[in-house]
């Protein structure tokens, strides 16, 4: 097999995964890395070597079909021509600018064509390096616009493990350990999740619960947050990722929009996960009814190279003080001009290649392949999605929590990469590269269905 086929391979699994030279580098890593970091045992995990396209090869030279897009963020596809052009070319010119203070050029073109991108007649943004960095920024933003430092967020939300954006992260888990040191301004409303196709039973009252859900919100804008603090933001993903692909309830976006607005309180979009054409649209924001004041973007934005954004209303980042030498928020690789370079050919290859229309095609085709093969199975619940993002929730059975996860091994075996996702790990989350082909895309679900029928 040429090295040069990498791409629209289907799956070539060689070494019952993980290999000898994984499990060589994992025993290697346990000595020098923080033990909390890479999970390691001895199903899991496989090194990457090398990916293009929809495929990744490990140090064993076992070939994945990668379905989880490296957490979203390849959504063109792994080391897309563009962007290798275009980073060959930074590369040779500027790796490295004074992000803040004599700026490489590549900051303000990237800045012009994302403010375009935004639904505001003028737009204004604030580079960094992840999601999480955007996020504080949005946070930091609100702040400064509205005078009140308080935030709702939602039960299921994933915005980041940086102390600000984990006070804003629901799941206790990452909480926990930290408590005394989370912004105590912040409240969690429920978030409320429509049904999912396939499944019995899975019918939920969305309606009511969306009504119970934007009466404690506002309530929340009207009363502040538990210790007291008037809210001034509404911080929300569009589809919930990590929490399971959670989509909400029709209308429900639209209505929060509109309270929020009626308080006086900002909406931040957090479109890490579902922007840049993921779920259907550059924004989903768009496509779910939510008219946020503040866009957050990270993981596709950079293609491969940490990225993130934070774009807002102009207006609203204007709350910033102009800069008198200092800025007091930046960061030493802020407009990093290879990451530029690399968002400015992501850019490019979202408008050549349709991306949006892509991820809305290809999430059709998985959603009804596994609808198909999963229909009346017991063990599932649910499978939903919008756009390239799906999620195949699994029943959650006490005596074996856990399922995705071990459904990502069963599926790893088979040469397909998933990853879970979900509070009680009970969802299996997809957010494939547009590059996936037909072929690649009909094999992974047959792979999949077989995986979840191992574990099931
Ligand atoms: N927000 C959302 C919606 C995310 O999915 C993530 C990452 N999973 C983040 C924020 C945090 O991004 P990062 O890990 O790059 O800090």
């Amino acid at each position: 097999m040429s090295p040069s086929a990498l791409g629209t391979l289907l799956p070539a699994v060689r070494v019952p995964p993980p290999g000898p030279a994984s499990r060589a580098l994992a025993r290697r890593l346990r000595a020098v890395e923080s033990r909390n970091v890479t999970y390691v045992d001895d199903d899991w995990p496989v090194f990457w070597e090398e990916a293009r396209g929809a495929n990744v090869r490990d140090a064993d030279g076992n070939v994945y079909v990668d379905l989880t897009g490296g957490f979203g963020v390849a959504l063109l596809g792994h080391g897309h021509p563009g962007v290798e052009a275009a980073l060959a070319r930074q590369a040779d010119r500027l790796v490295h600018g004074l992000g803040d203070v004599h700026p490489p050029s590549a900051k303000v073109t990237l800045l012009e064509r994302l403010a375009g991108a935004m639904p505001w007649r003028v737009a204004k943004g604030v580079l960094a390096s992840t999601g999480s960095e955007a996020v504080e920024v949005a946070l930091k933003t609100a702040h400064l616009a509205t005078g009140k430092p308080g935030v709702i967020a939602f039960e299921g939300g994933y915005h980041g493990l940086t102390l600000g954006s984990l006070a804003v992260t629901w799941r206790p888990h990452f909480r926990a350990p930290f408590a005394s040191r989370l912004y105590g301004g912040v409240a969690f409303a429920p978030f409320p999740q429509a049904s999912s196709s396939v499944g019995e039973g899975t019918e939920h009252h969305a309606g009511g619960e969306a009504a119970a859900s934007l009466e404690s919100v506002r309530r929340l804008l009207r009363e502040g947050a538990p210790n007291g603090d008037p809210i001034g933001a509404v911080i929300v993903e569009p589809v919930q990722g990590r929490a399971g692909v959670r989509i909400a309830a029709e209308g429900f976006m639209a209505d929060l929009s509109g309270l929020a607005a009626d308080a006086g309180a900002l909406v931040i979009a957090d479109e890490v996960l579902t922007g840049m054409g993921r779920c259907g649209a550059v924004l989903a924001s768009e496509r779910v009814g939510l008219a946020p004041d503040l866009v957050c973007l990270g993981k596709a934005l950079g293609a491969g190279l940490p990225l993130s954004a934070c774009l807002g209303r102009g207006d609203v980042m204007d709350a910033w003080p102009p800069s008198e030498g200092e800025a007091i928020h930046t960061s030493t690789f802020l407009g990093h001009p290879l990451a530029c370079a690399a968002a400015l050919a992501a850019l490019d290859g979202l408008e050549a290649e349709l991306v949006p229309a892509r991820a809305e095609e290809l999430g059709a085709r998985l959603r009804s392949g596994l609808c198909e093969r999963l229909s009346g199975a017991a063990g599932v619940a649910g499978i939903r999605g919008l756009g390239a993002l799906i999620g195949i929730e699994l029943a959650e059975s006490e005596d074996r929590p856990g399922a995705a996860a071990r459904v990502a091994v069963a599926a790893l075996r088979r040469g397909v990469l998933v990853l879970p996702a979900g509070d009680a790990g009970q969802v299996v989350e997809l957010t494939p590269p547009v590059a996936l082909t037909e072929t690649q895309a009909d094999h992974a679900v047959e792979a999949l269905v077989s995986a979840i029928q191992e574990v099931i």
